[in-house]
């Protein structure tokens, strides 16, 4: 994929195994193929294509993922080469399964669909072709024409479901004019995927937040009141987690998720420091949130799992370590006092 420099192809490859098993499955293997130009028709080379053949159907294998967006045409060669009852996908589509399981309001939900709808409008030819493929060439041109009137539908319904979404949207935005009125300061929960988010929350206030080992185990914002030492109050959210490689189709269906951190009086951005790579997550985060133009909003750095970290972690971080920062370990409270002390600090209530 394009935007692989910094993460590696193993790396990605790994978070893609996480996606998958948090959509459920279970993961038995995976390979990849250095290529300069993928192939047209197949994404992966022939013998490839052979090798994955052989591997699935010796381990029963039923899902076979790719890693990058495939086009209709090879998801179609690929479930033909693979011999018809393994179902091919791609990591646009798990992700999508994934938000479909997990989308808990009506916001989101509509989001999740309009964002299925939109990655099928291309892909609605497989089904057609097939239809003609078995009809032995009889109904010549029938699957086209059916392709072009599915397609209207599919307009049809995403414009209807755009208008929907627009609604809702405005009836929260109307909602939050009216909880920005009163004053209790709202802090909101950013962070990579697992970094410990819900836990942070759950730990703070004792909200059954839904927290797992799993990616996107918090799809939608989850508010709840925390009380400080001082009596006073603040709102705590919960938001959508990062991921890696969130595909640009999806980045564009759920930054609207993300929209409410605008009108927080604070941004936490919670880091899991025991991650081998949490220095590139606290960048992907960085880049997202100046994209949401919440600079002027001030920000409170949480180093959390100091209770995992390894010593070499720990010294390499305690090395560009900043005054902004606080350690903590949700898990086992350590530390949470001093996170509560920060945050009513930067209040200043
Ligand atoms: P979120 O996606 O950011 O909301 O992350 P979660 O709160 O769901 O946490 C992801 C995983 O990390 C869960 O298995 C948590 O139990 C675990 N976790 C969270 N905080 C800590 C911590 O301080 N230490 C350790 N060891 N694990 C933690």
């Amino acid at each position: 994929g394009e935007q692989e420099i910094s993460f590696g192809i193993e790396e990605s490859l790994k978070e893609l195994a996480q996606l998958a098993d948090t959509a459920g499955l279970m993961v038995v293997g995976s390979s990849f193929q250095k290529l300069v130009t993928p192939n047209g028709r197949t994404y992966i080379g022939s013998g490839k294509v052979t090798e994955i053949k052989d591997a699935v159907h010796a381990l029963d294998v039923e899902t076979v993922i790719f890693d990058d967006e495939l086009s209709a045409g090879q998801l179609r060669n690929l479930e033909k080469a693979f011999g018809g009852k393994i179902r091919v996908c791609d990591r646009t589509a798990l992700i999508l399964d994934i938000f479909n399981q997990r989308a808990a309001t009506h916001e989101a939900a509509l989001q999740v669909a309009l964002a299925q709808m939109e990655y099928q409008l291309p892909r609605l030819t497989k089904m057609w072709t097939h239809l003609e493929r078995q009809a032995g060439g009889q109904v010549k041109g029938m699957g086209e024409k059916q392709i072009e009137v599915d397609k209207r539908i599919l307009r049809t319904q995403i414009g209807v479901l755009k208008k929907e979404l627009e609604t809702v949207r405005k009836h929260r935005r109307q909602y939050r004019n009216r909880r920005v009125s009163v004053p209790i300061p709202v802090v909101s929960l950013v962070g990579y995927t697992n970094a410990g988010k819900s836990t942070l929350l759950n730990r703070l206030t004792g909200a059954n937040v839904l927290a797992e080992d799993r990616l996107f185990a918090t799809l939608d914002p989850t508010t709840r009141r925390v009380q400080m030492n001082n009596g006073k109050e603040f709102l705590l959210t919960d938001t959508v987690g990062f991921i890696q490689k969130l595909p640009t189709t999806l980045v564009a269906a759920f930054r609207a998720t993300l929209e409410e951190i605008s009108e927080s009086s604070l941004l936490v951005h919670v880091v899991d420091i025991s991650h081998p790579l949490a220095q590139q997550q606290i960048d992907a985060v960085d880049k997202v949130l100046s994209e949401l133009d919440v600079a002027a909003i001030p920000q409170l750095m949480v180093w959390n799992k100091v209770d995992k970290a390894s010593d070499s972690q720990k010294i390499k971080i305690e090395a560009n370590n900043r005054e902004d920062v606080v350690c903590v370990s949700a898990l086992t409270g350590d530390g949470l006092q001093d996170f509560c002390d920060a945050v009513q600090a930067r209040l200043k209530v």
